[in-house]
């Protein structure tokens, strides 16, 4: 007994000791965890931003984290870069225009890599074909198919930070780009094949607003969006996020922290639903000023060859078509279909060379598609009702309409869209409190 009591505080002594050392280990473990850090192009767009950029990121290096970055052009690179190509051939498309593309990204990394090793890091600027980002080669539009993660892993265990290209992979011996803004898709890509669960995506502003703000004053700040929601607003125009990236996000689980690169607070999180406490009917209005559209009427004989035959086109060409509505009345087919802006000037040859005799064709441009998109109108009847009140209270005509479970979008003139989206903003109770 007395032996057992004298040994007891030993035993306490060792117990406590053994507890503190595997919560030490425990938590080295959690703080060097691989971090995928994207920083877009108004993040990058200038030396003193880029040297901001790497300041932040050596900082969370030396708390233990390892992080990979993956960057964008400097803003209004890729732009610049669209403009040189148009002025000598606005059709082309293919692995020249790719690789004209992806030389932005080139610019951004050497300088990130440049500012870190300023500082005492050693950085590795990586383009897609080093690290090995393999993608389809529909060229401008190509999807990852996968990336070697083996060799990011190594790099990080050598020492490295790995600074990535972000919008470009590699086909054969071509280099392609994944669509404009699509380093967003890099940076998932890139969390999911490391097999991280979070991936931080740094921009210009602090949250997803329930609109955009320079559009509707009263726009509120969101902490939590659910991947559906976040992929409407995607699809829908809402430049915020790529879509592939949160498709990829949603297939492989990585939870999005959307976060601004000047300020070091919480920004939104894009999660699984059932991770968004609550659920509006509506929560948020995404607008999509880049929408042109082309009607025909009327289509009389085999109307729906031509159809199949103008869909199958515009798609080898890789025109997306998004809303699409056909009618039929005595007199023939009516068809009318929407694309971007960049797109109409392809869609509009292609439809006019296989357009049958007798029919109309009516361009429409200085179009913009204005959305509601919620989840909870899965539950909710009568949203339609009221997003129809808004437009015949304010008496704006509506061109195309279409629907889904978690969205209704209209397509109506450019110069209406500020009213309709403040007039839906507040339609649907989503208006900041005024201060
Ligand atoms: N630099 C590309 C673009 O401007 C990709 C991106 O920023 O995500 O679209
Ligand atoms: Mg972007």
């Amino acid at each position: 007994m007395g032996t057992f009591w004298t040994v007891f505080p030993k035993i306490k002594v060792f117990i406590s000791t053994l507890y503190l050392s595997v919560l030490r280990i425990f938590s080295m473990k959690t703080q060097s965890r691989i971090v995928v850090k994207k920083f877009g192009g108004t993040s990058v767009g200038s030396i003193e931003r880029i040297e901001a950029v790497a300041e932040r990121v050596c900082e969370d290096a030396k708390t233990g984290q390892s992080p990979i970055v993956v960057a964008s052009a400097m803003s209004g690179e890729t732009n610049r870069l669209v403009r040189l190509a148009s002025e000598i051939n606005p059709y082309y498309r293919g692995p020249a225009y790719d690789m004209l593309l992806a030389s932005g990204e080139q610019v951004s990394i050497s300088l990130l890599a440049m500012a870190m090793e300023k500082r005492g890091f050693k950085a590795k600027p990586l383009l897609a074909y080093q690290l090995g980002i393999e993608t389809d080669s529909i060229f401008s539009k190509a999807r990852i198919k996968s990336v070697n993660s083996e060799k990011l892993k190594s790099y990080i265990d050598e020492g490295f930070i790995p600074i990535v290209a972000g919008f470009q992979g590699v086909t054969g011996d071509d280099i392609t780009t994944l669509g404009r803004g699509g380093s967003d898709t890099t940076a998932v890509a890139l969390a999911a094949a490391i097999g991280s669960n979070e991936c931080e995506i740094f921009t210009d502003v602090p949250k997803v607003f329930t609109a955009d703000p320079r559009l509707v004053k009263k726009a509120r700040e969101l902490d939590y969006l659910s991947f559906e929601e976040m992929m409407e607003m995607a699809s829908l125009g809402s430049k915020v996020l790529h879509y592939r990236s949160v498709e990829l996000a949603a297939k492989f689980g990585v939870k999005i922290h959307l976060r601004s690169t000047f300020e070091k607070r919480e920004g939104t999180w894009v999660v699984p639903e059932g991770e968004v406490m609550e659920n509006p009917v509506v929560s948020s209005v995404t607008h999509d000023a880049n929408t042109a559209v082309i009607k025909l009427f009327p289509i009389k004989e085999k109307g729906q060859k031509f159809i199949t035959e103008l869909f199958t086109e515009l798609a080898e060409k890789n025109v997306v078509v998004d809303i699409i509505t056909q009618s039929q009345n005595e007199i023939g087919q009516r068809l009318a279909f929407s694309v971007t802006e960049e797109d109409l000037a392809n869609a509009e040859v292609i439809t006019k060379k296989l357009m049958p005799e007798g029919c109309e064709i009516f361009i429409m441009r200085d179009l913009a598609k204005i959305s509601t998109v919620g989840v909870g109108m899965k539950n909710h009847p009568g949203v339609a009702a009221r997003f129809f009140k808004v437009f015949s209270e304010a008496d704006i005509p509506i061109h195309l309409v279409t629907t889904s479970e978690i969205k209704i979008s209209a397509v109506i003139d450019k110069n209406k869209l500020e009213e309709a989206a403040s007039a839906l903003h507040s339609e649907f109770t989503l208006d900041k409190d005024e201060e």
